[in-house]
């Protein structure tokens, strides 16, 4: 998940355009000079539509039931002063989306610490039981206290107890969270520190569902070769380039450092392992980690423009692939179309894993919103699909199937 930002939604005007097509002095949007004559268009404006004529599939229903492993129903904040559970959509109007788009169950990452997060479970998890499966978080504020290491091993312990069914780790670590928690250096993502709390989960059976890092088009200027050069002009807190940031690579260091460093913690690297834009480094990852996961939240735009590869990473990786979106419910979510709660985005993920359409939008925008281009699907066969869907999200998380 993306930092909840205010950012408009995408299609919306951007400031400081580029200019496409000849230089004149036009003001952008307006008309040609004569017909056939292309003026200035602001490139927030272009919106081209594809003249392909080729298949188009609806896929409604998945064609097994779906584990959602990556949603946001609640966040918390610590920060502010006393930690509070916001819950970004009831239970029942969330299960009214999951049984017409054949979401068997959904987990609920940002379920908060340990301290908040029974306000969680009783939203969601006892609620609907059976279908909700929320996370605890670490509880990063209390880094100065002396005792930070084995209150966080024993927080999780106590989650665990409480109901917690894994340990979410967000981009916070690494890239957020700093000695003096808003100040001083930033707190690495192999700090010794956080060493008990791996072990804790591992000795709860809880897996960590971790986010390193982000898209490498975050690490680079923002500037006219940039891929993402829209999504980071919507939300320019997401840049990590420059400053006291680490590099990508350094994160990825970091993280390996983790994951070797505690062999018997169960570690569902996001994003398709931080990054599907590289599913070479992210197969060596799996390869070298067997205690290691993937997930496709909110990275099918990356996947579904390199369907080939995609397709051979799948059959791979079968057995090591869980299906999630990222899911941010509407109104919070509209700013992050590739992440928004609606029935069109379950389509789209169903559409890429299940046919072999072409060149479709990867989120439900105007404009797509990560990056310009548009997607293939990778029509997986049913064995697969079962897999990816469903059946590993079961064993991971130990449900009776
Ligand atoms: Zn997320």
């Amino acid at each position: 998940m993306k930092t909840l930002g205010s950012g408009v939604a995408a299609g919306a005007a951007l400031g400081g355009g580029l200019p496409l097509g000849p230089a004149s002095a036009e003001a952008a949007g307006a008309q040609p000079e004569r017909p056939g004559t292309p003026g200035r268009l602001d490139l927030s404006d272009f919106q081209p539509r594809s003249m392909l004529h080729v298949k188009e599939t609806r896929v409604e229903r998945p064609r097994f039931p779906v584990i959602d492993v990556h949603t946001h129903l609640t966040f918390s904040d610590r920060a502010q002063g006393g930690e509070q559970v916001k819950v970004l959509i009831a239970a029942k109007e969330a299960v009214a989306v999951m049984d017409r788009k054949g979401i068997a169950a959904m987990v609920n990452l940002t379920g908060g610490t340990a301290d908040v997060l029974p306000q969680t479970l009783a939203a969601f998890d006892k609620a609907v039981p059976g279908r909700f499966l929320s996370c605890v978080e670490p509880a990063y504020d209390r880094i100065r206290e002396s005792r930070f290491a084995q209150q966080q091993a024993d927080a999780i312990a106590a989650a665990h107890r409480a109901g917690a069914r894994g340990l979410k780790v967000l981009k916070t670590l690494g890239l957020y969270l700093r000695e003096q928690v808003g100040e001083g250096p930033l707190v690495k993502v192999d700090d010794r520190r956080f060493d008990p709390m791996w072990e804790a989960a591992a000795a709860a059976s809880l897996p960590v569902f971790i986010h390193t890092a982000d898209p490498e088009a975050f690490f680079l200027p923002i500037d006219r070769f940039n891929e993402r050069w829209d999504e980071l002009g919507h939300h320019p807190d997401w840049s990590f380039y420059g400053r006291d940031f680490p590099s990508f690579k350094e994160l990825m260091e970091a993280r390996d450092r983790v994951f070797a460093r505690h062999p018997k913690t169960t570690f569902v690297a996001l994003h398709v392992g931080h990054d599907a834009e590289n599913l070479a480094f992210v197969s060596e990852s799996l390869d070298r980690f067997p205690n290691m996961l993937v997930e496709l939240g909110a990275r099918v735009g990356e996947l579904g423009r390199q369907p080939r590869t995609a397709r051979r990473f799948f059959e791979r990786y079968q057995d090591r692939i869980l299906f999630g979106t990222d899911a941010v419910p509407p109104p919070e979510g509209e700013s992050t179309p590739q992440q928004v709660f609606k029935d069109e985005l379950y389509e789209i993920y169903y559409r890429f894993l299940e046919t072999e359409d072409e060149y479709f939008d990867y989120a439900p925008a105007k404009v797509p919103p990560q990056g310009r281009w548009r997607i293939y699907g990778i029509g997986l066969p049913e064995g697969i699909l079962k897999k990816v869907y469903h059946d590993n999200a079961v064993r991971l998380l130990g449900l009776s199937s």
